[in-house]
């Protein structure tokens, strides 16, 4: 029996050698061991049973402890946890809209959520008219006399003519992002947000928005696409209509959070540093599966079959789940200033936020020559369902690192996305465990070949 052992281990042995030195072998091991194991699929299912793990959360406390634990038991060589001060908002447990009486929508009630970093009500009732703007700029030109003292309800939609969802969100987006404060800016005690999702659902799709220095900030809230619809309709047969909005939202300061970073050692460069990751926090709506669990635990599978293939990395490979990405980008920035102050050098950092979906492509944001390099690539990539990679955007938490050849985003298909994103159905079961695991082979064979060839 010993000796049965000691030729499976020798085969072993061997085997990992053997597709060492053949591409193909490697590209083809490193797919069928993603799709058979689904390590990313399992830690996916622990991550998202942790609990809301927004910034300043328990849950944001433990799924740090927990990937830390996940990435020593991986067999990283070094693991550690960063501290990062994050911003902390917290929910709260009321948050209610509804027409008010003597409308003849008296009492019909909004879906709402507030937004991140929204200032709340204190719990007590907050009454106003409503004025809609159809668009975020035509505030700009609005008299403020029209605003003053109501809520301003923003309204514009996602546009569905848009092929690529990305930019159809970052054009309608600006209005939960900057809404808010340019309507307190003309006056007004509060905004209405329509949800930006190409999802025709009345669940609110939440998310950020931004604060100001001197303009008072005021309740805002997200409304379900459906809701909104019916709002703009009862404003054009009850122009005077009223809402009662009710929120126990609040920002508590600041609290410590923590960027997790999982290392293994390159043989031949250590110095040289390829980070590939996503952000652990995500709004407390839903289970942020796709919005990041599903990059976190794709960045972390990485790591394992990196161990469980046997493959010694020439450069150094960093794991790293960025804390914060949702409300100020704390931990982007932490982890960009250390790599300074350390003289870090970095190769590529490769971000995936875009949801566990099936593999298209990888947005590129460097140098021509370097995209050129990283296309020729593509026949390795193939396998694991890569079609493309393409000059780019490439992900908010890389961005921040300005010293290196290549920041790269993981770009799955990208039309369901925003159906989930920030919202009640951004749960596990919308996770298909095989476009998890084809997306965490793609990194996996990029990140391998860039540490095989530089950049
Ligand atoms: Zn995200």
């Amino acid at each position: 029996l010993i000796k049965i052992f000691l030729l499976l281990f020798l085969a072993g042995q061997i085997f990992a050698q053997d597709f060492h030195g053949n591409k193909e072998l490697l590209t083809k091991a490193i797919v069928e061991k993603a799709l058979t194991t689904q390590t990313d699929y399992r830690l996916l299912e622990e991550l998202c049973a942790i609990g809301p793990r927004l910034s300043g959360y328990p849950g944001a406390q433990k799924a740090c402890r927990w990937a830390a634990d996940k990435l020593r038991e991986m067999g990283c060589d070094t693991v550690w946890l960063d501290p990062v001060t994050v911003p902390d908002w917290q929910r709260g447990n009321i948050e209610e809209a509804e027409i008010t009486a003597p409308s003849k929508y008296a009492n019909r009630t909004l879906q709402i959520g507030a937004l991140g970093r929204s200032t709340g009500t204190g719990g007590k009732p907050l009454t106003a008219g409503v004025v809609e703007v159809d668009s975020f700029n035509r505030i700009d030109k609005m008299d403020p006399a029209l605003i003053s003292g109501k809520f301003v309800f923003f309204n514009e939609p996602f546009d569905q003519r848009m092929i690529r969802t990305f930019a159809a969100y970052s054009k309608a987006v600006i209005q939960r992002t900057k809404g808010p404060v340019d309507a307190s800016r003309k006056g007004a005690v509060g905004a209405l947000v329509r949800s930006v999702t190409s999802r025709d659902d009345n669940v609110p799709h939440v998310g950020v928005t931004r604060l100001d220095s001197v303009v008072k900030p005021v309740p805002a809230v997200a409304v379900g696409v459906q809701d909104a619809e019916f709002l703009s309709r009862a404003l054009k047969t009850d122009p005077d209509l009223k809402i009662t909005l009710t929120l126990s939202c609040a920002n508590m300061g600041t609290s410590v959070s923590y960027n997790v970073v999982g290392e293994i050692r390159g043989s031949t460069f250590p110095e040289e540093i390829i980070t590939i990751g996503g952000h652990l926090d995500a709004w407390d709506k839903g289970q942020g599966a796709h919005d990041d669990g599903a990059g976190c635990v794709q960045a972390m599978a990485v790591m394992g079959l990196f161990k469980k293939l046997h493959i010694v990395p020439d450069r150094t490979i960093r794991c790293v789940l960025f804390a914060d990405e949702e409300q100020k980008q704390n931990g982007a920035e932490k982890y960009a200033a250390r790599a300074d102050s350390l003289h870090e050098h970095h190769v590529a950092a490769i971000e995936s936020d875009r949801g566990g979906f099936t593999p298209r492509g990888f947005e590129v944001d460097a140098d021509s020559t370097v995209i050129e390099m990283m296309q020729s690539f593509l026949p390795d990539l193939q396998p694991a369902g890569i079609e493309w990679i393409r000059k780019g955007g490439s992900g908010a938490d890389v961005s921040y690192l300005k010293h290196i050849k290549a920041r790269i985003g993981y770009f799955p298909d990208d039309q369901r996305y925003f159906d989930y994103h920030h919202s009640d159905n951004d749960t596990i079961d919308k996770v298909n465990p095989r476009e998890l695991a084809l997306g965490t082979a793609s990194i996996a064979i990029l990140t391998e070949l860039i540490s095989k060839n530089g950049l």
